[in-house]
């Protein structure tokens, strides 16, 4: 059973399309990265999964209800960019209050724990660094016990070390059977976390898949060079996945580059100006985020 959903969702603010017919899924345990860069439609997907917006088209489900449905948000729990947390209350009061919200709360001990509050209990949270605060904000999204955990940029603004803390404790969470949906900028989150991944480029899904899938993805080279050798018989080699004239060049995509490159030599002595790409992670989504591009700005045409 999936966790949450959205299927086929468009989602238009005035002119501009923040969703453009997505669809993601969620299922019991797992921990999903929505990867993107900024304004790629990441918030407003958590904020149609949580009830918070309504979808233009399309359907949004939480617990195969819809998410405004009060029963369906008491099994999650949430941290925002924006938190909107009373400054004058002590960290204390505010996890006390956020507990007795929930049927089966976490005790105060373990959201200490997992959140890395010792010492915070008693402080003014208007007081707090930038870092402590979205430490406690993180144990008011978990306080609850919740099923289902939106995490939106959880660790944007914390440092290495306690980047990493959060890390761990998503890790904990995680091991418990919770499921995490996170937003995040950091290809290294995403990795270190994650199970899934759906990256999102203006408004669409442009990848999805285990993280397995998109290192596979990722695993792929690109060679170029110059040469009269046929395309058609170098895409048919057991290793090529793609082989293309682009003007005057050959490219070709593979996961064996090596295997290639020596086998478009001894077919052609007079083989020049050989360049073999490596596509890191980074570079992989960067691509996939590109090619998004065109088909983007035809719908933001549409929408004006
Ligand atoms: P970031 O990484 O910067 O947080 P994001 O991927 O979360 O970005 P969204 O916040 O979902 O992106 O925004 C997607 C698009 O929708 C952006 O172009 C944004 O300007 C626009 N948008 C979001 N919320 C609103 C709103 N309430 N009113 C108007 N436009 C909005």
């Amino acid at each position: 059973m999936e966790l949450a959903s959205l299927r086929g969702v468009r989602k238009q603010y005035g002119k501009v399309v923040a969703l453009d017919g997505v669809d993601l899924a969620i299922a019991p345990g797992q921990v999903l990265a929505l990867l993107g860069a900024n304004g790629a439609g990441k918030t407003t997907a958590i904020a149609l999964l949580l009830g918070l917006v309504r979808p233009d088209a399309g359907q949004a489900l939480l617990f195969g209800q819809s998410p405004q449905q009060l029963a369906a948000r008491r099994n999650i729990g949430v941290m925002l960019q924006s938190a909107g947390i009373a400054d004058n209350s002590k960290v204390r009061e505010l996890l006390e209050l956020t507990r007795s919200y929930y049927p089966r709360p976490r005790s105060v001990e373990d959201c200490v724990s997992l959140a890395g509050l010792d010492g915070l209990l008693g402080r003014q949270y208007g007081k707090l660094s930038g870092g402590q605060q979205r430490r406690v904000q993180f144990a008011l999204a978990l306080c609850g016990n919740p099923r289902l955990l939106f995490l939106d940029e959880p660790t944007t603004g914390l440092d290495i070390e306690a980047r990493q803390a959060l890390w761990r404790a998503i890790g904990a969470l995680s091991a418990q059977g919770c499921a995490v949906l996170l937003t995040t900028h950091y290809l290294e989150e995403a990795e270190a976390l994650a199970d899934r991944v759906v990256v999102l480029a203006r408004g669409r899904v442009v990848a999805a898949g285990s993280m397995d899938e998109v290192r596979r993805h990722v695993a792929q080279r690109r060679i170029r060079c110059l040469s009269a050798l046929d395309t058609a018989r170098i895409a048919a080699w057991p290793q090529v996945r793609d082989a293309r004239r682009v003007d005057a060049r050959i490219e070709i995509v593979t996961d064996a580059a090596e295997t290639v490159v020596r086998r478009l030599l001894a077919e052609d002595a007079a083989l020049s100006e050989l360049e073999v790409q490596r596509a890191g992670l980074a570079e992989a989504f960067i691509e996939l985020t590109r090619d998004a591009v065109g088909t983007v700005s035809s719908t933001q045409r549409e929408a004006a």
